[in-house]
């Protein structure tokens, strides 16, 4: 029987390719709040961003390899199994089938990520079914309106805030946690840019991801359909 894990941490995204920002976002929400694992969860059809570049396949693959390299990690399939656009609500209600409290699930996004948040689906709603946990990104800061919102201000918390206890007892209403990290200034869309360009991913993706990577040529070419669209 499997046991689940006590605190389990999910990072969705597009993840094309996945890198060292997103690793590093895992690790700062781990520390911050006594995760036992974070699963790495490649979108299917992203709700708020076009079609991604590499294939489901490929984009599940780097984040397997990245998972591979890294005890804390997981790639989770569970978005990419389910057809249509991808909602952080369905996520987190397919994690509830299996077993998971929303007190268990801590929903991991870069403060880019989190801004939009009133437009995602279930909105406020979504925020019950899990903690949500908004990590620092360089060149990305948080728009105070966004904060500032009743159903958004209510249930921030700064995790490491001494006044602010995230012990597992503390834990079971569902809060917005903020963990200021240093993590890496590096995106999907400049890495893919860079190898478009002819130059390599270099240490901003695991060593692992960076020979997938130029195995397969991925990203040397630009989408068939963004071409046609200029
Ligand atoms: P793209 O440029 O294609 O949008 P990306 O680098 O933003 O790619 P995503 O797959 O869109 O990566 O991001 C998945 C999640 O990881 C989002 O919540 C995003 O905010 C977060 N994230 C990505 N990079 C960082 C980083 N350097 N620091 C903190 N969070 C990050
Ligand atoms: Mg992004």
């Amino acid at each position: 029987m499997r046991r689940s894990p006590l605190r389990l941490g999910v990072l969705g995204g597009t993840l094309d390719p996945v890198h060292a920002g997103h690793v590093a976002a895992a690790h700062a929400a781990a520390r911050a709040l006594s995760l036992d694992a974070v699963w790495l969860m490649p979108s299917h059809v992203p709700a708020h961003k076009g079609s991604p570049h590499a294939s489901p396949w490929h984009r599940f693959a780097m984040t397997a390899l990245a998972a591979s390299e890294d005890a804390l990690l997981v790639a989770s399939d569970l978005e990419l199994a389910r057809p249509g656009p991808t909602y952080t609500w369905d996520t987190l209600q397919a994690l509830a089938a299996e077993g998971f409290a929303a007190s268990q699930i801590f929903f991991i996004t870069g403060a880019d990520a989190f801004a939009g948040i009133d437009t995602w689906h279930r909105f406020p709603d979504v925020l019950d079914a899990g903690h949500f946990v908004v990590v620092t990104r360089p060149g990305h800061a948080l728009p105070p309106d966004v904060l500032a919102q009743p159903d958004v201000a209510q249930r921030l918390r700064i995790a490491g805030d001494t006044a602010t206890d995230s012990s597992p007892a503390s834990t079971d209403s569902r809060a917005i946690w903020l963990v200021e990290a240093d993590t890496p200034d590096v995106s999907s869309t400049d890495i893919r840019q860079r190898i478009l360009a002819g130059k390599e991913a270099g240490t901003d993706v695991p060593a692992s991801v960076a020979a997938h990577i130029r195995r397969h040529g991925l990203y040397t070419h630009q989408p068939a359909a963004r071409r046609l669209h200029g």
